[in-house]
């Protein structure tokens, strides 16, 4: 693995920069994006900056210049460097293409579906919380700032769900605990931009847990919510986050999937594990990808045929598991 430290010195200040992030962006995104370039615009400030992500979840305003983020992926510009975090290049959405055109290519990841990275310099890391770790790892310290502090802070907590997931480690804690050193208001963070939900949120798990299925011997927990039930509450994708956790903490179970429609026949997958099942590799088998115990893949048919599909596998790593401890 390249000298982390020596990532930012493949940057110079006459560069354009773009700084990129993955399609439907979550905590860990949103965060390790805006403090990259919010780090970036400081240490060159006479480079070309940009950071381009699909429109962030509301909560995320309280990240500063957020409204600096580009959506509009229309302009045909060769950047010098494009920087892919948190992802690989396929899921990079319409920033894709600056990512391909660019001269030089960084990835910074922590996706064990992306051991390889896909740029010409990568820092990728699956034993990293979140990409915001890895992130604050390529920083001067003497450069952070209390706005760069927040930004990364938010996507440590939002990948570690508050530091309760088994990718928290004293490492996390250290780097966090550094974080709110530069003074910032972390519990109204964690209250407003992780725990808090929308009365429509509130509605859409209602009725997911409601009409969820425990099934393998109640080893497995499925929900589905599909377009109609999504415009009857007047939920968007942004609105489904978090519900695959709740059905994961059910009792007894070891693996739960969450979907949700996006299309005729197409649904967009969120898979989590309790530790026997290895998600990420379910989730690849499907095109997909993720960590060990939380990834996600699109499907296509109806949704009995995704279920059926990914049991098969779920089931064969269950048994396959159970073998092995005998
Ligand atoms: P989700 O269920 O969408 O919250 O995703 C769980 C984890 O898997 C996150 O770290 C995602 O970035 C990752 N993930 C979700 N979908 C994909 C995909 N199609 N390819 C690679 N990684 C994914
Ligand atoms: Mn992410
Ligand atoms: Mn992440």
């Amino acid at each position: 693995m390249k000298n982390m430290k020596k990532i930012l010195e493949e940057l110079d200040s006459r560069d354009r920069i773009a700084i990129s992030g993955h399609i439907r962006p979550d905590g860990d995104c949103v965060g390790s994006c805006m403090g990259l370039y919010l780090y970036l615009k400081k240490t060159l400030p006479t480079a070309q900056v940009d950071v381009y992500l699909e429109k962030p979840a509301p909560v995320f305003s309280c990240i500063d210049r957020l409204e600096e983020i580009k959506t509009d992926c229309s302009a045909e510009i060769v950047y010098d460097v494009c920087i892919a975090v948190d992802t690989a290049a396929d899921r990079l959405g319409d920033a894709e293409k600056y990512f391909r055109a660019a001269k030089k290519t960084i990835n910074i990841d922590h996706h064990v579906s992306n051991m390889q990275g896909c740029g010409m310099v990568n820092y990728v890391n699956p034993a990293a919380s979140s990409a915001s770790e890895l992130v604050y790892e390529l920083m001067e310290e003497e450069l952070m700032d209390a706005s760069i502090a927040k930004a990364l802070y938010i996507g440590i907590i939002h990948d570690t769900g508050v530091f309760q997931y088994s990718n928290t480690t004293p490492h996390t804690l250290t780097i966090a605990a550094k974080l709110i050193g530069y003074g910032m208001d972390f519990p109204k963070l964690i209250n407003e931009t992780f725990y808090e939900k929308t009365y429509v949120q509130n509605h859409v798990l209602g009725r997911a847990l409601l009409e969820s299925i425990l099934f393998m011997d109640g080893r497995c927990i499925v929900s589905v919510i599909d377009k109609k039930t999504m415009e009857f509450y007047n939920a968007e994708p942004k609105d489904m986050d978090g519900i695959v956790s709740q059905l994961r903490i059910t009792k007894g179970v070891e693996c739960a999937i969450f979907m949700y429609q996006t299309g005729q026949q197409e649904y967009k997958v969120s898979l989590r594990s309790n530790g026997k099942v290895d998600v990420a590799e379910v989730a690849a088998y499907f095109g997909g990808g993720g960590h060990v115990r939380a990834a996600g893949c699109t499907m296509r048919g109806t949704y009995h045929d995704c279920i059926n599909n990914l049991s098969l596998h779920i089931e064969k790593q269950l048994d396959s598991y159970e073998e092995e401890v005998k």
